[in-house]
């Protein structure tokens, strides 16, 4: 019998001057703004992590690495990854598939949406072919169509057997 859940996960954070860039494990060095967070604010890892999190029943991104540790301050978030697969891997949870969808107005996220996928693809340990990244923008619309930030969903699914 093969024990089967789903998770999702949504994050957002504000643009910020004189911050690097990244998106999903990924350095986008040409950005001239970064984003604001006490981490390295990869809002597209943080909905990650929520998802398998959540699929798990494990909590979230906050209460594994809350803000108020000054451990994980300027952390990058792919050292979250790895605990967060870290967990799973411990409860047996293996990973069928995420999926992530990107808000945002600048940069163009699918000319590296490839390297995105092989990062997370060597963090969780699996192939890309099971892993999706798509990026929009909101044609103008709100605070992502402002440019005043970037928000991110995420999808996963996890089994057991
Ligand atoms: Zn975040």
């Amino acid at each position: 019998m093969t024990d089967i859940r789903v998770g999702q996960g949504y994050d957002v954070h504000p643009f910020e001057a004189g911050r690097r860039l990244f998106l999903g494990g990924v350095e986008f060095p040409e950005a001239s703004l970064g984003l604001k967070g006490h981490s390295d604010a990869d809002v597209v890892l943080h909905a990650l992590c929520d998802a398998l999190l959540g699929a798990a029943g494990m909590g979230d991104i906050g209460k594994l690495f809350p803000p108020s540790d000054m451990r994980h301050k300027n952390r990058r978030s792919t050292e979250f990854l790895d605990e967060v697969k870290t967990h799973l891997d411990a409860a047996g949870w293996r990973v069928g598939n995420v999926d992530i969808t990107v808000l945002a107005e600048f940069p163009k996220i699918n000319p590296r949406a490839d390297a995105i996928k092989t990062e997370i693809a060597v963090h969780l340990g699996i192939g890309t072919e099971r892993i999706g990244v798509k990026a929009t923008t909101n044609e103008g619309l709100g605070f992502v169509g402002r440019g005043e930030g970037i928000a991110a969903h995420a999808v996963a699914l996890l089994f057991r057997i």
